[in-house]
């Protein structure tokens, strides 16, 4: 059954996790099951990866990236049951999916210019959610850099093995050997890059952590409602 967080008082629950924590599933269905909004971060900087692959930019080019940035013409819906990505009249919520905007997200994201625009974005749209009652916004630096006063913060993480075996499943059908391996760019050399610039491996202070390497999906969402509980003026009622 659904329950609403929807109280007197707007809430934002921040969710950070290197790649495989399963900080996207979660998140959605957490947001889902409180009734808030749904804001995926990453796909922010995916969407801004994808456009800059279309144009041909040089992503060296650290001025232009930043540039093109501050113009992209982005839309997110922070529907949980509908979280479409548009760049202009493009629809590229499938396409910021792929192999090729993967392999070179993480060399937009740590453009420092395109964080600070990226985070006046962040802000701006939980800005808006928490009008209409809250939101779960997740990614790699919520928790500490674009909302550290989230009135619930928490860290997902989960061992290499477990989380190398989520993602070869959700990339490969499959987590054999070779799913695997063929996965290990996509997770650890990305997780490398881009703790050059967010710290997300350990929770900061005041951040609950939560392993989820033995956790099935619906135990893990449990966890996460478990620790906006704690938080005194929450409406969660399960
Ligand atoms: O979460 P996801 O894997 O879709 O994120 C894609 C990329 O976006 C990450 O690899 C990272 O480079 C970047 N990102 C970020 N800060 C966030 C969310 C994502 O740098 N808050």
């Amino acid at each position: 059954m659904q329950s609403s967080a929807r109280g007197p008082r707007p809430l934002t629950v921040a969710i950070d996790g290197p790649s495989g924590s399963g900080k996207s599933s979660v998140s959605r269905a957490v947001a889902r099951r409180l009734g808030l909004a749904y804001l995926d971060t990453g796909a922010m900087y995916r969407a801004l990866a994808w456009w800059c692959l279309r144009a041909e930019v040089d992503l060296a080019d650290v001025e232009e990236v930043a540039r093109r940035s501050r113009i992209l013409p982005l839309r997110m819906s922070t529907d949980p049951d509908h979280p479409q990505v548009h760049v202009g009249e493009d629809d590229v919520t499938a396409e910021i999916r792929t192999t090729g905007v993967s392999t070179v997200v993480s060399q937009v994201a740590t453009n420092l210019a395109v964080r600070a625009d990226m985070r006046q974005r962040q802000r701006d749209l939980i800005a808006a959610a928490r009008d209409e009652g809250g939101i779960v916004v997740e990614g790699r630096d919520i928790t500490t850099v674009v909302a550290p006063d989230a009135e619930v913060r928490i860290l997902l993480s989960a061992s290499e093995e477990a989380r190398l075996a989520r993602r070869a499943r959700e990339l490969y059908a499959a987590d054999d050997e070779t799913a695997v391996a063929a996965t290990r760019d996509q997770v650890l050399r990305r997780d490398r890059d881009d703790a050059t610039v967010s710290a997300f491996f350990d929770p900061a202070d005041g951040v609950v952590g939560i392993d989820t390497s033995s956790l099935t999906f619906e135990e893990s969402v449990a966890a996460v409602l478990a620790a906006v509980d704690l938080d005194p003026g929450s409406r969660v009622h399960t």
